[in-house]
């Protein structure tokens, strides 16, 4: 008799190999798992063209996400990012300028980072509750960035990539399929509320929502 070794196959594409998990102490990748729990966020926005649509579905089903803005996004858009807040969700940082950590110094980024904080405290007033969590855009940053914000902020990863900013490729139809294959206890989800993402990311995150909630996961803020 054989034993039947059930492997969960793992794609770089959409997750990060464990090797990366382990060392890179204290990112969060998962949140509570020790429940049907999925986490859904989304990242770079807000933006008028896309966010409120994604307000109103969210209000549709009950769900409550963590949105990692952009502060130029913040900064332009204030009453848009009031409504986010106003509607129950939670707002993290993303940096001001959307920056890619592998080219700028370690002084730069960390002060794009209290720049966005900054705007968000100020656009967003005392109703903001600041978490300190942040997740670098494109997931990258260099080792003294990271060991740097690691000292301050809770760096959030994710457990499942949607690839919805790349519409050309990814239908809401596969990025539903590839989140229900993916999908464990405490996986947290990474859409985008941007215009780039706008073509599939509303019936995509539609799909999921729907599909995860007939499998009996609750929706959690980070
Ligand atoms: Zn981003």
């Amino acid at each position: 008799m054989g034993v039947i070794l059930r492997m969960r196959l793992l794609d770089i594409r959409y997750q990060f190999p464990m090797v990366i998990q382990r060392l890179m102490r204290g990112v969060v990748f998962r949140g509570d798992i020790s429940q049907r729990n999925v986490y859904i966020t989304f990242d770079d926005g807000p933006v008028p063209q896309v966010t409120p649509a994604l307000l109103d579905l969210l209000d549709v089903y009950g769900v409550k996400a963590t949105f990692f803005c952009v502060g130029e996004n913040v900064q332009r858009y204030p009453d848009l990012a009031r409504k986010v807040m106003q509607r129950g969700h939670t707002l993290a940082c993303h940096t001001y300028h959307h920056l890619r950590g592998w080219s700028v110094s370690t002084t730069d980024y960390l002060n794009d980072v209290a720049l966005a904080e900054q705007t968000m405290r100020s656009v967003l007033g005392p109703g903001w509750n600041n978490t300190r969590l942040f997740r670098p855009p494109h997931g990258r940053m260099t080792w003294p960035q990271y060991r740097a914000l690691r000292a301050t902020h809770r760096i959030v990863l994710w457990d499942v990539l949607t690839h919805d900013y790349d519409a050309a490729h990814y239908s809401a139809k596969r990025i539903h399929s590839l989140v229900q294959r993916l999908v464990r206890e405490g996986s947290i989800i990474t859409f985008h509320d941007s215009v780039k993402a706008q073509p599939v990311m509303l019936d995509a995150v539609e799909k999921t929502i729907t599909t995860l909630q007939q499998s009996g996961y609750s929706f959690l803020r980070l």
